[in-house]
């Protein structure tokens, strides 16, 4: 399965039972994934999404990271773009609210409470919800995928504040982490599956 699939290889970690329990869904490359609902045939394509008037580089898939920085000015970029095969979009950023909204929506079907903190990432309320964190992770990613079309990553832990969010947020280099955490959360919840690529 690829990593857009929504159902590929997932670690999570959970160690120690806490009463509360947050997660922190974060839409992968979001305006290059908005993009590429519309146009499939990118799928394997690397994409960026430029500011306002084709300023700059504001979004990029995660193929496309290797070779274009963020903020770098369209003008010089387009050359490398072109060599690399990666694809320019001018923004769309009523697409992208359209999107975020519906992302968002399902979200705040599927759990207690939610705090939008972004256009493309919200926290949400675990506490309560008595399935297994790692497979209830899972399932929100692939409901999010199967009904949008946006691949988004599941990070738990026992706070919204936990300083252990920067480092277990998706990047460049692990497109394919799709739930984790490396805060203590339940004993019996500790998982493998798959090797993070
Ligand atoms: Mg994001």
């Amino acid at each position: 399965m690829n990593s857009s699939s929504g159902v590929s290889c997932v670690t999570a970690f959970a160690i120690m039972r806490s009463d509360q329990v947050f997660a922190l869904i974060d839409c992968n490359s979001f305006y290059a994934s908005c993009e590429r609902v519309f146009r499939p045939d990118l799928a394997k394509t690397p994409i960026v999404v430029l500011s306002n008037n084709d300023g700059c580089v504001i979004a990029r898939s995660y193929d496309a990271k290797p070779y274009v920085k963020m903020g770098e000015p369209y003008f010089q970029a387009k050359d490398k773009l072109r060599r690399h095969g990666i694809m320019a979009f001018s923004s769309n950023y009523a697409l992208y609210g359209d999107m975020s909204e519906r992302v968002m929506t399902l979200i705040e079907a599927m759990v207690p409470a939610t705090e939008i903190y972004s256009i493309d990432e919200c926290f949400a309320d675990l506490s309560g919800i008595q399935e297994n964190l790692t497979q209830f992770g899972r399932k929100v990613r692939s409901k999010i995928f199967q009904c949008t079309g946006i691949p988004v990553g599941v990070g738990i832990a026992g706070t919204k504040t936990s300083p252990s969010w920067p480092i277990t947020r998706p990047s460049a280099c692990r497109p394919r982490l799709e739930v984790w955490s490396t805060s203590p959360i339940r004993a019996s919840e500790i998982g493998f599956c798959g090797t993070p690529r």
